[in-house]
């Protein structure tokens, strides 16, 4: 649970988010809080991510993180098949993922209220890049999601999930379009994370009244983390043209996003 004060918090931010949400460039809102700057800290990164000719190579987007990384002092490491692990600065229980393999070719481009271009995953490493900035949790960049999940099945298989970790969230794209808001899985195959978690993201989206849908079936590297780290979670933005150079999302659901992972960073 977050306390009253943090939640006052959150829902401020809520406020200012959604307005940036509704705006049709950057540039239109004027607000030079911090919080405004970490919005558009999330949409530039994903927009040089999603720029980022990489096709087949998961190698410039591996550079492009690392030096975003060392230009905020955080410490990582790379391991052979050339995931990424970013250590916490103090300890923490809780790692954020998402994937740096791509299906097709670079393109980005601002449309209103959404965003058009390769977003997936550059939405997922945009958040977790912009929640580094300012937050405290491990973080992991794995390689080949798209080609069978191998760099999560290589972190788990060789024991390189930090000890400790008890809570993971996994942020990618989907193209199941949900009901209603942010695609939220808590079960992978037949396992699950703890009720308390998926109460604690509840109360969280509650808080922020942002809509989430319970969804089941995710095929992401939460199928293969879940092995190792009990409890674990996925977010989904919902993609229209999945898996292609112009894949569309909702600005305001990568903002949903970044507000509930960020509100489960401060339990
Ligand atoms: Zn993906």
């Amino acid at each position: 649970m977050t306390s009253k004060k943090k939640v006052f918090k959150i829902i401020n931010f809520n406020k200012k988010l959604e307005k940036y949400a509704n705006s049709k460039t950057f540039s239109v809102v004027e607000d030079s809080g911090f919080e405004y700057k970490s919005v558009e800290r999330i949409f530039d990164h994903i927009e040089k991510v999603a720029k980022i000719p990489s096709v087949l190579s998961e190698y410039f987007v591996r550079e492009y993180i690392i030096k975003q990384l060392k230009l905020i002092n955080r410490t990582y490491r790379v391991d052979k098949v050339g995931n990424v692990y970013v250590l916490p600065k103090n300890e923490s229980k809780v790692l954020l993922s998402a994937h740096m393999d791509k299906q097709a070719k670079p393109n980005y481009y601002d449309s209103d209220s959404s965003i058009v271009g390769k977003l997936d995953d550059a939405i997922g490493i945009g958040i977790i890049l912009a929640l580094l900035k300012n937050n405290n949790f491990h973080g992991l960049f794995t390689i080949g999601e798209e080609r069978g999940l191998l760099g999560s099945k290589y972190a788990v298989k060789n024991d390189l999930i930090p000890s400790g970790v008890d809570k993971a969230v996994v942020i990618d794209v989907s193209p199941r379009p949900p009901k209603k808001g942010v695609q939220f899985y808590s079960s992978f195959n037949n396992k699950r994370a703890s009720i308390n978690l998926v109460e604690i993201v509840v109360n969280i989206a509650k808080s922020l009244n942002v809509n989430i849908q319970p969804m089941s079936g995710a095929i992401n590297d939460g199928t293969i983390l879940i092995r190792k780290i009990k409890d674990t979670i996925a977010f989904e933005s919902y993609i229209d043209n999945f898996h292609s150079s112009n894949e569309c999302c909702q600005k305001k659901e990568i903002i949903d996003i970044y507000r509930i992972v960020e509100g489960i960073l401060t339990i």
